[in-house]
């Protein structure tokens, strides 16, 4: 079997660059696996190569026996609330692709900006002008942004975030991050290793409301059958019993506290916020009680959410492909060669691991038609490469990777860093070598 990873970015690895911390080293190591299977024989990555204009999916699926939809989900959910287009504003998943390096967010001069992203000249201003942030949303995204908004320049150098990306955090005067959960502390998202991280931040004083703490009858039962839940609120039972050191810098949890809008007239000046409460039917409502938390940046942390592809089936309700086991349903019935995995197929949940589990479901059916006769095969051996080749696309493949890693590497050590991602897709193609440098 012949595998082609088709890519729209000129580099591999997706979610593992784009969108895990760059000071969670351990976790983006997992590239290194990831590079072990695109370096088989029988894989071949082709990057910078864009499903819907490059190639259509109908072209894709003449050419080959079986298509995986594996894209993730690249947009973001919206709260919903007055003043959320104000500038200072902003999805988490356009801060996190600023901080760790995403060509859409990092356009080159002459490029437009692909889906109205906003531009890193923007956030660098935004962040070096607010000295308070609100964060929304208790998941391990939240977590991640409001660690990066608290940390240091110096804190953050040994990171691969690239250059002018850690340039802004050195001009940024964010003291003080409020972190807002809807629900109470049983209800979080995070996984407790995470969290426990943002309490041993040097220099940062956590802070939250001990009556938080106090569990109602649910709460006492989600803490009791969902380990996670429980580990997760001792750790936070240990930062309500800290006294405050009296640190610089100050990270707040808000539970069943919600934004109602966000205030301000050009420019966002804070959040007004509701008390809430679970009514008897499990949802969140407003309880009485608003008030007012000065911040001049908010950055909804409240979930991803999947995009169409051109010509692939797509349910705008749940923002995913619809399937059973990963095979993919189109008018009403399987698709004879079209499968699914990841975010795509079943929503932005779970960790990078999560994906394992979710590809061999997939796979298995993919195996199992093909041994039941229902993929049959049509495609041939290098008509990917000559539709490629007839439409004067020149995919970059793993030597070309393998070249842009070293400059990586190299201009990093040049500024005694242990890389530097390059952010531009300029500067990536021009790493890549000769073939694929920009006219
Ligand atoms: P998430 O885990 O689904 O958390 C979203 C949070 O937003 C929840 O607390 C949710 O509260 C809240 N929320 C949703 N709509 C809201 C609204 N309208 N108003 C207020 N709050 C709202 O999503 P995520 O943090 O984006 O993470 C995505 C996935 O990536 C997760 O599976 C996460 O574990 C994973 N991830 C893992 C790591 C890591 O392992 N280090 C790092 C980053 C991300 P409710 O529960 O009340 O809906």
């Amino acid at each position: 079997m012949e595998i082609a990873v088709i890519d729209r970015l000129p580099v591999p690895f997706g979610l593992v660059r784009y969108g895990v911390a760059p000071d969670h080293e351990s976790i983006r190591s997992i590239r290194n696996t990831l590079e072990r299977t695109l370096e088989r024989p029988e894989v071949r990555f082709y990057g910078d190569v864009t499903i819907g204009s490059d190639l259509q999916i109908e072209e894709l699926r003449q050419v080959v026996d079986a298509v995986i939809y594996a894209y993730g989900a690249g947009s973001d959910r919206r709260l919903g609330v007055a003043g959320e287009d104000l500038k200072g504003s902003i999805a988490a998943p356009e801060f996190v692709a600023w901080y760790c390096g995403h060509p859409d967010v990092h356009p080159d001069l002459d490029q437009p900006t692909s889906d109205g992203h906003l531009v890193a000249a923007a956030i660098d201003e935004l962040i070096a002008t607010a000295s308070q942030a609100v964060v929304v949303g208790v998941g391990n995204v939240a977590l991640d942004v409001a660690r990066v908004l608290i940390k240091s320049a110096p804190e953050l150098t040994d990171t691969d975030m690239p250059d002018d990306v850690l340039e802004s955090h050195a001009r940024k005067g964010i003291s003080e991050v409020h972190i807002l959960g809807r629900r109470g502390p049983a209800y979080t998202s995070f996984t407790t290793k995470e969290l426990r991280e943002l309490g041993q931040l040097p220099g940062v004083d956590v802070i939250m409301a001990a009556d938080d703490l106090d569990l109602d009858q649910s709460s006492s039962a989600v803490v009791a059958r969902d380990k996670v839940a429980a580990r997760n609120v001792a750790v936070m039972r240990e930062w309500a019993d800290r006294k405050p050191t009296g640190a610089d810098k100050r990270i707040y949890l808000h539970f069943w506290t919600r934004p109602t809008r966000i205030l301000g007239s050009e420019r966002v000046e804070g959040v007004q916020v509701e008390r809430t409460a679970i009514d008897s039917d499990g949802y969140v409502v407003g309880s009485g009680g608003n008030r007012d938390i000065a911040a001049q940046l908010v950055v909804r942390a409240v979930g991803y959410r999947g995009r169409p592809l051109p010509g692939v089936p797509y349910d705008e309700s749940t923002g995913r492909v619809p399937h059973a086991e990963g095979r993919v349903i189109r008018d009403h019935g399987f698709s004879a060669d079209e499968y699914v995995t990841g975010w795509i197929k079943r929503g932005p949940t779970g960790v990078i691991g999560t994906n394992k589990s979710d590809a061999v479901e997939t796979v298995t059916s993919l195996l199992a038609d093909i041994h039941d006769g229902a993929v049959v095969p049509h495609g041939r051996s290098g008509d990917l490469d000559r539709l490629l080749s007839q439409r004067g696309i020149s995919p970059l493949d793993m030597p070309a990777w393998h070249r842009i890693d070293a400059a990586e590497i190299e201009l990093g050590r040049s500024h005694g860093r242990r890389r530097t991602t390059l952010a531009h897709r300029r500067e990536l193609l021009a790493a890549a070598g000769d073939d694929h440098s920009p006219a």
